[in-house]
């Protein structure tokens, strides 16, 4: 019988992208979600795809699967809004959840793949960011629920490693956007690219010159996939990002510009802890996945912007790109 891959967080944006890549290679796909802010919607085109399961389950909780070849763990919410919504049950979805994924890992001798994240270094002093940087995180601030749970699900990870030899990988993800990002999680290119198709003005926070990185979705998947088949032993963490930066003022005209929108930019109070300044070191992901990010800003940009207009039209965009 071949082992199946289990992708928690699997109806989510990314979980969904990773879950048609894998189904694509054949491969059967065990897909685990709770639901908070992943949809049945993003999954729909496998639901009638036997090699493809769909478990509600919330992964705080001990899940009993046998059979898995494979975990990757991306169960958690991942924008500000939704990861402020509930902070508390942000940090048991990370720590309780790598300790029942790597428990399970343990169990059934599988590789387990954690979603960590650029929050681990927080409001950085170190630029661009590697691997081997520490991370500025303030522990008690708003985003704390969801850079310190990932940290400390980090630290499970090689705790697990270190003692128990769990066979882990730990990559680190900056922005990444694209189709089936949600409208309502108030992460930047969802947000702008609204506004700029329903002709609202397109908040810019603070002066707008803090910067980020954006990755689109099919990069990262391709990351992930090439972190998870990368040869035992090389566990990172390792930087997924595009590390080509931008303003988040640029982002806004690249986002005008390609949406012909008349819509204007006003300034809105930047929130608490915002980080300044985002760029991954990728020469780590380069030298040992042989991986870097292919599509650029304005074609990824396109793409995101067709599959937005599409969902404003009242269509049900499909696999979205
Ligand atoms: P998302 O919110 O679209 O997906 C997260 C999924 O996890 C959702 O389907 C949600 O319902 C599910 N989930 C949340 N808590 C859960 C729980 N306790 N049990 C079961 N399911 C749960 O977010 P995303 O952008 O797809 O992010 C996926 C992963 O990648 C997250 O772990 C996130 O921290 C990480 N990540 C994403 C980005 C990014 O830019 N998208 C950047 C860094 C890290
Ligand atoms: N941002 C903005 N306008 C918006 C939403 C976000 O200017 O409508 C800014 C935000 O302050 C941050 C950047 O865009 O500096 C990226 O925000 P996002 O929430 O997408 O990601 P994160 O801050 O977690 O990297």
């Amino acid at each position: 019988m071949s082992k199946s891959i289990l992708v928690t967080g699997g109806a989510g944006f990314l979980g969904s992208h990773l879950c048609d890549r894998l189904l694509a290679e054949g491969r059967e796909v065990v897909c685990v979600d709770n639901f908070f802010t992943g949809r049945k919607q993003n999954v729909r085109h496998h639901l009638n795809d036997i090699r493809f399961e769909l478990i509600r389950h919330d992964i705080t909780v001990p899940l009993y699967l046998e059979g898995v070849a494979q975990i990757y763990n991306l169960a958690s919410p991942a924008s500000p809004i939704h990861y402020q919504h509930n902070p508390v049950h942000t940090t048991k979805s990370s720590v309780l959840g790598a300790i029942n994924m790597l428990g399970l890992a343990k169990r059934i001798g599988a590789r387990i793949l954690q979603a960590s994240t650029s929050e681990v270094y927080g409001d950085p002093e170190v630029h661009p960011q590697s691997e081997s940087y520490r991370g500025s995180v303030n522990p008690i601030g708003l985003r704390a629920c969801y850079d310190e749970g990932k940290r400390c699900a980090e630290t499970l990870f090689f705790d697990y490693w270190r003692e128990d030899r769990v066979d882990i990988k730990v990559a680190r993800i900056f922005n990444t956007y694209g189709p089936r990002m949600q409208p309502d999680d108030g992460r930047v290119v969802g947000n702008f690219i609204l506004q700029a198709l329903r002709g609202q003005d397109l908040t810019l926070y603070g002066e707008g010159t803090q910067t980020r990185s954006f990755c689109y979705v099919d990069d990262l998947v391709d990351g992930l996939v090439r972190l998870m088949n990368s040869p035992e032993g090389f566990t990172g963490p390792v930087n997924l990002g595009n590390p080509v930066e931008f303003t988040i003022r640029e982002l806004a005209e690249a986002v005008l510009e390609i949406t012909g929108s008349k819509s204007k930019i006003v300034r809105r109070p930047l929130p608490p802890d915002d980080p300044r300044q985002r760029r991954p070191d990728i020469a780590l992901a380069r030298r040992e996945l042989d991986w870097r990010p292919r599509v650029e800003l304005a074609e990824g940009l396109r793409k995101t912007v067709a599959y937005f207009e599409e969902l404003l039209s009242g269509g049900k965009p499909e696999a979205g790109g």
